[in-house]
């Protein structure tokens, strides 16, 4: 069995496409949508991922807000920092890119960002509303994965989904969005005993760990659609010529890079034995910034009175 790719970049491009006439109309009728982006300190991976947010909200015409304090700042100066954003009427969006250094009491501060402008869905409120499946801004990585199981027809009503991990950004939103459409859900983490076994129930089987490679052949069950979320950056060249043998195209971009993205599937797995499955990278990366920009708009449409939203 070889399985079908399903194309994130496909996706993304489906939705930023469908996102392009409901910015256009929010612009020709009162103004563009506005994201507000705070990054703190100089995490190097935090700028790059910023930095594609940043680009994806000028290309498509959203307004961008940049606030990059130091990151030495303490709780007290970045919740005074944030909280001109969430009094702002022309501010839709506001996100906080984590990780936050240390000393930043990172539930105080979410506590600042109100429901109408929590654009990554990480608030209590918003996680809330997932549980009782109401309306709020959903967490962009499981959402975009929602979206590209929908649009590739991927049933999910009656299959067993296995998601492994259970962070409050991905593993544990994944889940009850599954749920809510009428998959017989597991979840597993680093407790679970015999978790190739559980593994191995999963018609659908979502990784969200961050460990290299770590699902393998004895986890899949032959047929299953696989979504890997893990994005992995290895350099050791024997690790790589392991995971990659059988891809000259990646070897030769190893060699030239000195790196190379693994998810937290074993990519000649996932292809062998799925019956579907997303590539590492070009999977379920892109559409994170996708739903980001999906969210933004949204939460526009509702402060300016263009749809009824939840919050
Ligand atoms: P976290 O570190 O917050 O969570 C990892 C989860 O994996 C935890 O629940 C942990 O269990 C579980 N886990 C760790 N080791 C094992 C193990 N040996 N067996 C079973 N479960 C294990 O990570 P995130 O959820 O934030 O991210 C997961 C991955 O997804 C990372 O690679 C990250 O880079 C990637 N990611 C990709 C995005 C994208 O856009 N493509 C967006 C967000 C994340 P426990 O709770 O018991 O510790």
């Amino acid at each position: 069995m070889s399985g079908v790719i399903l194309d994130g970049k496909k996706i993304r491009d489906e939705i930023l496409g469908e996102l392009r006439p409901r910015i256009e109309a929010l612009r020709e009728r009162q103004r563009a949508p506005a994201l507000a982006v705070v990054l703190v300190g100089e995490d190097p991976a935090s700028q790059i991922y910023v930095r594609g947010k940043i680009k994806a909200c000028h290309e498509l015409g959203i307004r961008s807000i940049e606030i990059t304090p130091p990151g030495t700042i303490s709780t007290a100066e970045l919740i005074e920092a944030i909280l001109p954003l969430t009094r702002d009427d022309s501010v839709d969006g506001i996100l906080i890119q984590k990780p936050l250094p240390k000393q930043i009491d990172e539930e105080a501060l979410t506590r600042y960002v109100d429901a109408s402008r929590d654009v990554d869905g990480f608030g209590a409120y918003s996680l809330g509303c997932l549980v009782l499946n109401k309306p709020a801004p959903r967490a962009c990585t499981p959402a975009g994965i929602m979206e590209l199981l929908k649009r590739y027809k991927v049933p999910i009503t009656g299959r067993h989904a296995v998601v492994v991990g259970r962070s409050d950004i991905v593993g544990k939103p994944m889940a009850l969005m599954l749920l809510h459409e009428n998959a017989t859900v597991t979840i597993c983490h680093s407790r679970t005993k015999n978790l190739a076994e559980e593994c191995r129930r999963g018609d659908i089987l979502v990784a969200a760990i961050g460990r290299p490679a770590m699902i393998t052949a004895e986890h899949i069950k032959p047929g299953a659609v696989v979504i890997d979320v893990g994005m992995n950056r290895v350099r050791e060249q024997a690790e790589v010529q392991r995971l990659f043998g059988h891809d000259a195209a990646r070897l030769a971009a190893f060699a030239k890079n000195g790196t190379t993205l693994v998810g937290d599937v074993e990519p000649r797995a996932m292809q062998e034995l799925s019956s579907a499955y997303t590539p590492v990278p070009g999977g379920v990366g892109p559409l994170t910034i996708a739903m980001l920009m999906a969210n933004t708009v949204q939460l526009a449409e509702e402060r300016l009175g263009l749809r009824n939203g939840g919050v």
